[in-house]
């Protein structure tokens, strides 16, 4: 996104072909799990406010549903690509399986943004969107979630519009549902704090104490808000913050070397994770440019906005007192990077691992949705942190055992898992 010379699927599928290549996977299995095994394109006609037609571009790619249905969030960006949403479904699939949970990878979107429509605009995207696949996902089939840019009232919409072509209530068709409508208590913490559970494993290993240690963020959406909210519970400082300027139509990292007021950020931010900026500089803080997050000196560097942000461009400008790269976006890292990343002996803790905390709890919903019956904030934040340690646990054996890479790591235990799925059942 953004960059057009940037091919996330191209590097979903080079970061698979080399795991695969370590694993000794079979020609067959390989050229099943390389690709998507269903793709929907469509339009998506939407009467706008003024009276006028507008025909939005939507999609739902699904990579493989071995392990269970699909599933993975729907997003709404303005430079959406397809190669962007096969990326983001085949990450979905490595994602599902490395918490081992019983689902596979989707993803979809609509190009548009929604900085320029209005509620009632968005609404009929989301009731188009549905009306557009109902019949390829559903509950036993393909869950959809929010996304960049998506919320609970999107989900909502898009719920009902689905009960209504089924004339049937299927609250387990969707998840990040607003709590008073089926949506789980900690859905909106847990990819944040997902991320935070990980990193305090990942410093435990390293014998860092995560009380005292600095961090910069990319992106204050809502991965970056409660990893930022957690990570200073826990002791931790955020010196940086860096997000979209809808006005300027530039980025602005925002910096408080005695640490960010995560409070305050938000009393002065949009529904899009945009600072206002007038009003932080008012307040101490400095408005830098937007890629100045990445040359900070901290102890951490969280990317949580969007792909392709740490890349051949950008990678070496890293300050040398960085230990750990907590990969909270998807696809943040390119693979010039991720080789430079290596040498510098940075500790990258992998995007589908670090950020797995959100299609959890996902799952959780869902469980909670069959069962018509709902668990407290507790108790879904416990079984959450149980998940996310035994994950990083596993990967973390893993790559000390055979000398590879966290990302690597993480590779092998996801694609062996749903490699084994496709032999059980016959496909390859
Ligand atoms: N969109 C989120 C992700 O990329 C969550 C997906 C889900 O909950 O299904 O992981």
């Amino acid at each position: 996104m953004g960059d057009q010379s940037f091919n996330a699927f191209e590097l979903a599928q080079k970061q698979f072909d080399a795991v695969a290549e370590k694993l000794g996977l079979d020609a067959a299995t390989r050229e099943l799990l390389r690709n998507p095994m269903r793709e929907y394109y469509f339009s998506i006609p939407v009467r706008m406010d003024d009276g006028s037609v507008q025909v939005f571009r939507g999609s739902r790619v699904q990579h493989n549903d071995a392990r269970g249905p699909n599933k993975g969030g729907i997003r709404f960006h303005p430079q959406e690509t397809d190669n962007t949403v096969k990326a983001l479904s085949m990450w979905m699939t490595w994602k599902c399986a490395v918490v081992d949970i019983p689902l596979g990878g989707g993803k979809g979107g609509v190009v548009c943004d929604p900085h320029h429509l209005s509620q009632q605009e968005q609404e009929r995207i989301c009731r188009g969107w549905v009306r557009q696949v109902a019949r390829n996902v559903g509950p036993l089939a393909d869950v959809p979630a929010p996304d960049v840019m998506t919320s609970g009232q999107h989900m909502l919409w898009m719920l009902d519009e689905y009960e209504t072509i089924r004339g049937e209530k299927y609250p387990g068709f969707i998840t990040g549902k607003p709590l008073s409508m089926g949506g789980s208590l900690g859905r909106t913490e847990a990819t944040g704090f997902g991320a935070i559970y990980v990193l305090r494993e990942a410093l435990k290993l390293k014998n860092i104490d995560i009380a005292g240690c600095t961090a910069s963020v990319q992106g204050f959406g809502n991965v970056a808000q409660y990893a930022i909210q957690l990570f200073q519970a826990y002791g931790g400082i955020v010196t940086c913050v860096a997000c979209w300027d809808q006005t300027d139509k530039v980025s602005y990292t925002y910096r408080k070397k005695d640490g960010v007021d995560l409070a305050f950020l938000l009393s002065i931010t949009n529904r899009y994770g945009g600072i206002d900026k007038a009003q932080a500089a008012a307040n101490g803080y400095e408005v830098l440019p937007g890629d100045a997050w990445i040359e900070e000196e901290v102890d951490i560097l969280m990317p949580a906005a969007i792909e392709n942000q740490i890349n051949a461009n950008t990678v070496g400008r890293i300050n040398p007192s960085v230990k750990v790269l907590l990969e909270c976006a998807n696809g943040p890292t390119t693979l010039e990077a991720d080789a430079v990343l290596k040498e510098k002996n940075i500790y990258v803790i992998p995007d589908f691992l670090t950020n797995a905390g959100g299609v959890t709890c996902s799952y959780f919903e869902q469980v909670q949705c069959n069962m018509n019956f709902y668990w407290s904030k507790e108790e879904v934040l416990q079984r959450l942190e149980s998940k996310m340690v035994s994950a990083f646990q596993a990967v973390a054996d893993l790559s000390e055992r055979e000398s590879v890479s966290m990302r690597d790591a993480a590779y092998m235990i996801a694609i062996q898992r749903v490699a084994e799925a496709c032999r059980l059942r016959g496909w390859v």
